[in-house]
């Protein structure tokens, strides 16, 4: 099944789903590149041919936010890049700009580079927004170090702080207050850096987890109430009046609720460079789920919001309000997840990689939710074009690299935790119905995944470096 390096890959009869529309044609992809785009391309003796027969033909899906092999410094997932990325290759995404975090005492190069080591064993290409957490008064010209090293984006969070066990005080981990973001986004906007926001009021969060807590209501149940969709939407207003005041673009991480997306919407009408993602677990689940039986799948920050929010969310999807759809996928497993039924002890996240697709076709585009240009939107060519990979990525046109995803809309299937390749034992999504499966990965020309088959290799993916977007 492995096909020689060298070869040339011809997808033939397939649907090609671009954001322009719809064509049947075959694609030829020569070495790493796509090479053409036509009907009827003949294929070489040595051309291996790839019959996508009744498939849609996809840009590989760019997810431009996982948390791969993570680090929290309370918790860790227990995956690697190897497990991680094979199963996002499983689910057709090809690429994964990850997170570099900065660590006490590191400079932002050294954390990039302990986390280039960590990557070695990624099997699709990956990139790295850098996590800064500790860049006093002074050294914000380090950030200009981003640049040459191809990671020019910025994460920052408005939450996250640890109370300290003895003084019952807390200290930030990720946090920054108000005067640290406006100072970091201006060195951003001066640099041509492009920050992307964790938005949940501290204050809020904190003040109503621990009113939780002296109520005894810290059972994972509770997990909800103690992060209100106000925390979120009053943080994203003032993350996005920081940054209009900065004169930065901004990225709006993980919106939660239609609110959060009206807001980023009404600020990009107003004339400022504001975009936003959302996740399958808002689009799909709510927070019934907490009253349910096994309320610990789903503790993760924002939490899931009320059973009207998903109908809203996807119409902001839809008209194009959402800039794309990333995972957040965290690979918790099932015991770290219920070692306590204590939502403050346990850590929040959930896995996804190897679903996104599957789950954004049926209950987005079979339901009547989007169309298929608007998914290859979604998933693959916004994702590229906001981080700077387009158009080597994101892109099915002659001269970008060859990743592509092959989707047979035929079968029908049940999510189970039987078939997924990530570690965590469970997914969020158990036992929900899907229309269609990847029947074929490829990562720059080659097949790494085959009807139901990973085919890659440890360590062949790539770190990209990304350009500045106004590059
Ligand atoms: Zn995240």
């Amino acid at each position: 099944m492995r096909q020689p390096s060298t070869t040339t890959l011809l997808i033939k009869n397939g649907i090609l789903v671009t954001p322009q529309g719809i064509i049947e044609a075959d694609l030829l992809a020569q070495g790493e590149h796509i090479k053409a785009i036509g009907r009827g391309l003949p294929a070489a003796h040595d051309t291996h041919v790839l019959d996508a027969s009744g498939c849609y033909v996809l840009s590989g899906v760019i997810d431009s936010h996982t948390h791969i092999q993570l680090n929290t410094g309370i918790y860790r997932t227990p995956d690697d890049w190897f497990a991680g990325t094979r199963a996002a290759a499983c689910g057709g995404v090809t690429t994964v700009i990850d997170f570099a975090t900065q660590f006490a005492g590191q400079s932002l190069r050294e954390a990039v580079e302990a986390r280039l080591e960590e990557a070695q064993k990624a099997v699709i290409d990956y990139g790295f927004h850098v996590m800064v957490t500790d860049l006093p008064p002074g050294r914000e010209g380090e950030l200009a170090e981003l640049i040459e090293l191809g990671t020019p984006s910025v994460k920052l969070y408005t939450t996250y702080r640890i109370k300290e066990k003895r003084s019952g005080s807390y200290r930030p981990n990720y946090y920054a207050d108000d005067a640290t973001i406006l100072r970091l986004m201006e060195t951003c906007a001066d640099l041509g850096l492009l920050p992307l926001v964790h938005c949940e009021n501290d204050a809020l969060v904190t003040a109503q987890t621990e009113a939780l807590v002296a109520a005894g209501e810290t059972g994972w149940r509770y997990h909800g109430r103690s992060r209100p969709a106000l925390a979120e939407q009053e943080a994203i207003q003032r993350v996005l009046f920081l940054a209009e005041a900065a004169g930065c673009p901004v990225h709006i991480c993980h919106c939660s609720t239609a609110r959060s997306v009206a807001l980023v919407a009404e600020a990009r009408d107003e004339g400022q460079r504001a975009t936003c993602e959302t996740c399958p677990q808002y689009l799909l689940l709510d927070d019934t789920l907490y009253e349910g039986p096994e309320p610990w799948r789903y503790i993760l920050q924002p939490p899931l919001r009320d059973p009207w929010n998903p109908a809203s969310l996807w119409m902001l999807v839809e008209n194009e309000t959402v800039d794309s759809i990333v995972t957040d996928h965290c690979d918790y497993t099932e015991a770290q997840k219920t070692a306590q039924d204590d939502f403050t002890q346990t850590p929040g996240g959930l896995p996804g990689l190897e679903t996104l697709l599957p789950l954004m076709y049926t209950y987005g585009v079979v339901k009547g939710e989007l169309t298929l240009p608007r998914l290859a939107m979604l998933l693959s060519t916004n994702p590229a074009r906001l981080w700077g990979l387009w158009p080597r990525k994101g892109a099915l046109l002659p001269g970008a690299e060859a990743d592509i995803v092959v989707y047979d809309p035929a079968p029908e299937s049940v999510v189970n935790i039987e078939n997924p390749h990530h570690l965590a034992g469970y997914t969020p999504y158990e036992g929900m119905k899907v229309q269609g499966r990847v029947e074929a990965t490829i990562s720059r020309g080659q097949i790494i995944y085959r009807e139901g088959q990973f085919t890659g290799q440890k360590g062949r993916g790539r770190f990209v470096e990304r350009k500045r977007v106004d590059e």
